[in-house]
């Protein structure tokens, strides 16, 4: 997915159906077909529900409709499946995983309820986590009782401070409205502890983009969600979750359609009351009783519906709505018959002394993560491949012109590189491919807001939950609120969604189905 940025969509993209039915004689008049195919080709003019955007929860939602028995069509403007959880690959062999770092264990039995047995039989643990550091450097398996251990034997917390941690995190309630904090939390169990607050905050900064100064239910649940039994990945990598999911929605009835973007959400007047009727794609009307929109919530409401047909009470709270922040990524490929030693899995590494959420995002933080994967990422491959992560604002990339842009992407590169060494000396000479996305980058794949890679803050769940009853048919499932963020928080939002949706719609025949989750089984 993440290529240079403004390229095109790679005419040999494998596993798009579209595409192969594509003539292949010669290039030019091969680019001229594709740029007038008609991407929608087969595609009936009425469903009950179109599903805009193929992210996590978006493939989620899908299918759990295509279960329930209804009529599903899934559009995504990309011309690949999987929204951030995705992948690309490059020369020389490579594969490059973007969003697969780490999820808690609670995926396994989504992917088992909401998807396959297979898909949840591929979930494996994640064991060398590892902080490096100003202030201490340490490995862990990142669950409740090793985090114990070493916040009494490490950083000599006392025992019983470090249960009632663990246990009132533990029976955070969603729906409690407590106005403190994590910031304020952190300081009340942990006063003055600097190093305890990174140890704690840092990872999980990393994973959702929430900072010391958001409401601590959502650091609550996202690291009660880690603390139960650890960290964990998909064996095979994001390609092979993604070709395993497309299966299962194929197999389920959906239609599913790629490089189709969806530029109107139709609303209707049905005797006074107004109501979502359709939408339209690549300049096609399609109709359908109920939309459920993956992409960005505000791009959802102002720019896809429009603002006309919400009331200005609700409009006011949509404007309030802060976006989360992005990221910029860095990926090292390690040339064919190389090898990298062991070096744990995910590595958190800073140089700043200590951990504040604005060093964090910082343009030229030291913080950065790095994914190591191995071949037993992909069993078999024997490939090594490398990811940087650092979280970043879009306003820091967005205003750079071309020559800067490319200038600060190779200082990324640099710096990645050299941070690397620091755990592999003369790494360098083993890499074959380096290459940078930024903040702009998401954007251009995504669509998404300002390139947000988290979403919305807090408050955009609450938006994103009442949207239907501001339009009838219309249901929001994505990155939002922190919590309903990440693989695990998308997938579970899908299946909230899809269980709206199907109470919405008048009743017919339909296979049993699974339950909805409830909102504190969130996100990794
Ligand atoms: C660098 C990075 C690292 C991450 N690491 C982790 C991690 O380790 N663990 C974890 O759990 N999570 C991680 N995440 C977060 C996780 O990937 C996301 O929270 C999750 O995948 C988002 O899913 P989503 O359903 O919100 O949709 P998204 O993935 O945001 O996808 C939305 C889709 O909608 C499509 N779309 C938008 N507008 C339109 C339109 N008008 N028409 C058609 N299609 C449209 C987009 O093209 C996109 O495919 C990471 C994210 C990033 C960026």
């Amino acid at each position: 997915m993440f290529g240079p940025d403004g390229a095109g969509p790679d005419l040999n993209e494998s596993g798009d159906n579209a595409t192969s039915q594509l003539p292949t004689r010669n290039p030019l008049c091969l680019l001229e077909r594709f740029m007038a195919y008609d991407w929608l080709k087969g595609v009936d003019d009425d469903y009950d529900v179109v599903v805009i955007g193929s992210g996590l929860a978006g493939l989620t939602g899908a299918n759990c409709l295509a279960k329930c028995g209804r009529r599903v069509l899934l559009l995504e403007h990309h011309y690949q499946l999987g929204g951030l959880a995705t992948w690309f690959t490059r020369k020389g062999g490579h594969i490059f995983d973007i969003s697969l770092h780490g999820f808690p264990i609670g995926m396994i039995k989504s992917a088992r309820k909401y998807w396959s047995q297979e898909i949840a039989d591929s979930i494996v643990q994640l064991k060398g986590i590892r902080f490096v550091n100003p202030q201490f450097d340490l490995t862990t398996t990142f669950d409740r009782t090793d985090f114990t251990r070493l916040l009494i034997e490490h950083f000599r917390v006392p025992a019983e401070t470090v249960e009632r941690f663990f246990a009132d995190l533990r029976a955070m309630n969603f729906y409690d409205h407590n106005p403190e904090t994590t910031g304020e939390m952190l300081e009340r169990y942990f006063p003055g502890r600097d190093d305890v607050k990174r140890f704690l905050m840092e990872p999980i900064a990393y994973a959702n983009g929430s900072t010391l100064a958001d409401p601590a239910i959502t650091y609550g649940i996202v690291f009660s969600n880690f603390m139960s039994k650890g960290v964990y990945t998909f064996r095979g990598g994001t390609d092979l979750l993604i070709r395993k999911m497309s299966a299962e929605l194929v197999r389920n009835g959906v239609e599913l359609r790629k490089r189709v973007a969806v530029e109107k959400v139709l609303v209707e007047d049905a005797g006074g009351a107004r109501r979502v009727a359709g939408v339209v794609a690549n300049g096609r009307t399609i109709r359908c009783r109920a939309v459920l929109s993956n992409a960005n919530i505000k791009g959802t409401i102002l720019k896809l519906t429009g603002a006309e047909h919400f009331s200005p009470e609700f409009l006011a709270q949509v404007n309030a709505v802060r976006i989360n922040t992005s990221s910029c990524q860095v990926y090292l490929g390690i040339r064919k018959g190389e090898s990298i030693p062991y070096i744990g899995d995910l590595i958190f590494t800073s140089a700043a002394r200590h951990f504040t959420s604005d060093e964090l995002a910082d343009f030229h933080t030291t913080s950065r993560t790095f994914s190591i994967y191995y071949p037993e990422t992909r069993p078999g491959s024997g490939r090594y491949t490398v990811v940087c992560s650092l979280n970043a604002r879009y306003e820091d990339w967005s205003r750079l012109n071309d020559e800067e842009y490319a200038r600060e992407k190779q200082r990324l590169i640099d710096e990645s590189i050299a941070g690397l060494e620091r755990f592999i000396p003369g790494g360098r000479t083993r890499i074959d491919w380096a290459e940078a996305a930024t903040p702009r980058t998401i954007e251009y794949y995504t669509r998404h807001w300002m390139g947000t890679s988290f979403g919305t803050k807090f408050e955009g769940l609450k938006v994103s939950m009442d949207l239907p009853t501001q339009l009838p048919g219309l249901y929001h499932a994505g990155s939002v609120g922190i919590i309903m963020s990440g693989w695990l928080g998308t997938i579970n939002y899908g299946v909230i969604a899809a269980n709206n949706i199907d109470k919405y719609l008048p009743a017919q025949i339909r296979p049993a189905r699974a339950p909805a989750p409830q909102p504190a089984g969130a996100r990794g």
